[in-house]
Formats: C-alpha cells, sequence, structure tokens
C-alpha cells in the first residue's frame, strides 16, 4: 500500500470535462459589447475563436466529452500523481495531512497542456493552420507549440518584454517545438508599435500581449487567437486534473478540508476545485483559496466589475476583479501571476463568498519553496510558490486553533527554468512590492467609466 503516491490506472483521466456553470445557483453576469452595452453572441467571437470553443464557453452542460483524439494526447502525461507531503508535513511539524497534485510532469512543465491541447484539435477541425497567443513567463506559449506541434499547426506567440529577456530558455523551449516567439510590444502589430510610439523601453504586460495576438488572428485568414487562462473554456479543460484528485483522494481514504491554488488568471486553481466546489455548492463544509502576489493583488484589491482582458481595449468586457486594463505590475518572479484581470467563474465565486483569496509577498513564498523542495525533492514554479504559502498559513492557524486538516493544493508547475529566480532569493536581491493604493485608486478612476455589475 503506497502512502505516499496515489497513481489512477494508465486509463483514469476522466472521458468528459465538468462544466461548473451546470450547477452554479445563479449564473455569473454576461459578458458585454463594449460598444452597446449588451450582452455579445457567439458571433462576437467567431472571428477569434473556433464555434467548438465557443459552444463550450457559453454552455450549460455539466458533462462535455473530451474527443478521444485529445485524451490520446493527454495520456502522453496523463493521470498525473497525487502525492501526500509526508516529509513537508514532518518538517512543518504539523498534523495536518498535506496532499498535492502535481502537473510538472507534462512535456511544457504545467497544467497548460490540458486545454493547449484541446484548444489546437478544435481549431484543427475547423480547417484552422496557425494560432496567435501571447505568453507572460513562457509557461503558455510553450504549451501552445508543444500542442500545435502534435497537431502540425504553426504557433506564433507574443512575449511579455521582461520575460522574453529573464526566460531566454522558455523561448528557446518554444523555439524547439517550432513555434516563432517575440517580444511584447513588438513591430509585428499595430497594438504593439503604438505601444513602442510611446515608450521604446516599456517591459510589456500580458494585457498588450493580448492585443497584438488578437490584433494577428482578426486580421488573418488562415489564424485564430487563443488564450492559456480566464475564459471558461480554458478552466473547463483544466477539470480534468480535479476530477483525477477526487479519485485519488479516495485512494488514499481522504477528502480535503481546504483546497489551495495559486490564481493569475484562475485556471489551475479551478481545475483542481471545481469538482470540489460541486461538493461545496451541495453543502459539504470546505474552505478555498486562491493564492495571489500582494505585487498583483487582482482579487484581494481589484474592484469587481466590467473591464476589458486587454490594454487596446478590443476585446468583450469581461465581468471580473480587476486591476485595470491599462495595469502593469511590478517584475515579479511569477510571471504568470502578473494579469490585471481574473477568470469571470473565480472572481463570481469569490464575490459570492464561495473561494477565498489571500495575497503573499515573493519572498515569504520563495522559503517555503525551499523548505519544500528539501523535504518534497520537486522544485516549485515561481506561481505555486503562492500555493505552498497560503497551505503553511492554513497550518498555522490549524495549529492555533488546535485542530487537523485535511488541505489539498495544485502543484501546478515545475520551477526548473526558474533557477534565475531561485538564484535571486538565495543571494539577497529578490525584492517585495506593495502595490500602493495611488495605483489601485486610479483604477478605480479607469473602472469608473465601464459598466458595473448587477
Ligand atoms: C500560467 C501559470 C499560472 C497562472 O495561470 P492560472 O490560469 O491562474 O493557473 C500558474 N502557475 C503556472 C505554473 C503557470 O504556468
Amino acid at each position: 500500500m503506497p502512502t505516499r503516491r496515489f497513481d489512477l490506472p494508465s486509463d483514469g483521466t476522466p472521458d468528459h470535462w465538468y462544466n461548473l456553470a451546470a450547477d452554479l445557483p445563479a449564473p455569473p453576469p454576461p459578458p458585454l459589447n463594449p460598444g452597446t452595452g449588451e450582452p455579445i453572441g457567439p458571433e462576437a467571437l467567431a472571428p477569434i475563436f473556433p464555434m467548438a470553443l465557443i459552444g463550450q464557453e457559453v454552455s450549460a452542460e455539466r458533462l462535455i466529452p473530451i474527443p478521444d483524439p485529445v485524451r490520446d494526447i493527454l495520456a502522453m502525461w496523463r493521470p498525473t500523481p497525487l502525492y501526500r507531503a509526508e516529509n513537508w508535513e514532518r518538517e512543518l511539524g504539523t498534523d495536518c495531512k498535506i496532499f498535492y497534485k502535481y502537473e510538472g510532469t507534462s512535456p511544457a512543465g504545467s497544467h497548460k497542456p490540458n486545454t493547449a491541447v484541446a484548444q489546437a484539435y478544435f481549431n484543427k477541425e475547423e480547417g484552422v493552420e496557425r494560432i496567435a497567443t501571447e505568453t507572460g513567463a513562457g509557461q503558455w506559449g510553450s504549451a501552445l507549440s508543444f500542442a500545435c506541434s502534435q497537431f502540425g499547426m504553426e504557433c506564433k506567440v507574443y512575449m511579455v518584454r521582461v520575460s522574453y529577456a529573464s526566460k531566454p530558455y522558455r523561448r528557446t523551449l518554444m523555439e524547439t517545438w517550432g513555434g516563432a516567439c517575440v517580444a511584447s510590444p513588438s513591430e509585428d502589430t499595430n497594438a504593439g508599435r503604438a505601444i513602442l510610439a510611446v515608450d521604446p523601453s516599456s517591459t510589456g504586460s500580458l494585457g498588450i500581449a493580448i492585443s497584438e495576438a488578437v490584433e494577428d488572428a482578426a486580421t488573418r485568414e488562415d489564424t485564430k487567437y487563443s488564450l492559456g487562462s480566464v475564459l471558461n473554456h480554458v478552466l473547463l479543460h483544466q477539470t480534468v486534473v480535479g476530477q483525477e484528485a477526487k479519485d485519488q483522494m479516495e485512494m488514499a481514504d481522504a477528502y480535503p478540508d481546504v483546497v489551495v491554488g495559486c490564481a493569475g488568471g484562475g485556471s489551475n486553481l479551478a481545475g483542481l476545485s471545481f469538482p470540489f466546489v460541486a461538493d461545496k455548492l451541495a453543502g459539504r463544509e470546505m474552505t478555498v483559496i486562491a493564492a495571489e502576489p500582494a505585487a498583483c493583488p487582482t482579487l484581494t484589491r481589484g474592484e469587481y466589475g466590467y473591464d476589458f482582458g486587454d490594454t487596446a481595449m478590443t476585446t468583450p468586457l469581461l465581468p471580473m476583479h480587476s486591476l485595470g486594463h491599462d495595469f502593469i505590475p511590478a517584475p515579479i518572479h511569477s510571471g504568470g501571476l502578473r494579469y490585471h484581470g481574473m477568470a469571470p467563474l473565480v472572481s463570481h465565486l469569490v464575490h459570492t463568498g464561495v473561494v477565498d483569496a489571500r495575497a503573499y509577498h515573493q519572498t515569504e513564498c520563495f522559503e517555503e519553496a525551499v523548505r519544500f523542495a528539501r523535504s518534497e525533492g520537486i522544485v516549485p514554479a515561481p506561481e505555486p510558490t503562492h500555493a505552498l504559502r497560503a497551505v503553511v498559513e492554513q497550518v498555522e492557524q490549524a495549529r492555533r486553533e488546535g485542530v487537523s486538516k485535511t488541505i489539498l493544493f495544485n502543484l501546478c508547475g515545475h520551477g526548473y527554468f526558474d533557477m534565475a529566480a531561485y538564484d535571486d532569493y538565495f543571494s539577497g536581491r529578490m525584492t517585495d512590492y506593495e502595490l500602493p493604493q495611488e495605483e489601485i485608486d486610479a483604477a478605480s478612476e479607469v473602472l469608473a467609466d465601464l459598466p458595473r455589475v448587477g
């Protein structure tokens, strides 16, 4: 009987995605057309997304079948392992049971290929030959480059300039899988050129890179756009993670009191937690935590309202927590957690009190990452170090309350391309950024001109 590692049989990946929208007491507010203020229809998204994904975006079906060609590719690394963190528990001196789902075993080293493969497949099915996208730290760009290579498609990636410079091997990884990667803002699009005209040394942001990729897709017949987080269909594709974890927790004879994920756009948190959130909505007692950086505190300090998904204001208005579409975050190491907005579904759950949000500074997160690596062996990506910090906070709280809890978190990626971040931490060069209140206030002014929710 294994006590540390819980593996499903090789065909143990679910054959359906789980759609939380089917079980919500009230649906989240709809995306709006910024011109009319009216809810958008599917036709508004048709120039940039294939119809199958648009259908999933608005679906109210509880279970959506995973096509066999997608399952075949996922089977390269799925089911992923679930571990009980016995060594880390001992190190923390806790009698809480800590489990983690490890998504770092995918070819790109994170949960992102779960949706990249599905998105490439549905594009290919509708005759699309080329996909344009943005990437922050390079995780998404490499995941989509991998997925496109599996289906013989082209991939163009606009990579946030600060990460393009600081994470060169992620770019090389994209190129290895045949992707083409440029630093954003770039000279390749109107949106990029407009930013560079005002600020030639712009470090870029996800909002700017999205504008570039959307423009690329909208202006080319052979190309569609793809997003690695935030949208309903992306969160949907990640639910294989939580469905597997549920089966594996059962093998461990356990059920989580607390489920934790780091949150940049919300997809790995949603992927792990939504199958459990279904039980919470049905009455089960459970705490679900979104862990985010204090330097980009979208859920903990951003406003809940309508905002654009991108800086150039080309996307529909999404109902979400936001720091404002022109927000440029401090250059923290968690490139994947630097987005100004948040998935509408996750925002809705935080707004309605189903999910709690917590923010942490990067040095306290890396402190946990090093302790984790020295006990469990795996070196976490910078993003899930925030989940680690949230887990430790839960452990400390349990100790104060004199209770033992079962905690499950998503170790959504490994950090083997992020050694520069660990290097900064060890050498004392890593700094913390507290977002000044003036910037939050400035964002409120930007958002005040946009529609409110409800
Ligand atoms: C992209 C990424 C994130 C942030 O995205 P979510 O949609 O919030 O999951 C977090 N961790 C890793 C390893 C990533 O690659």
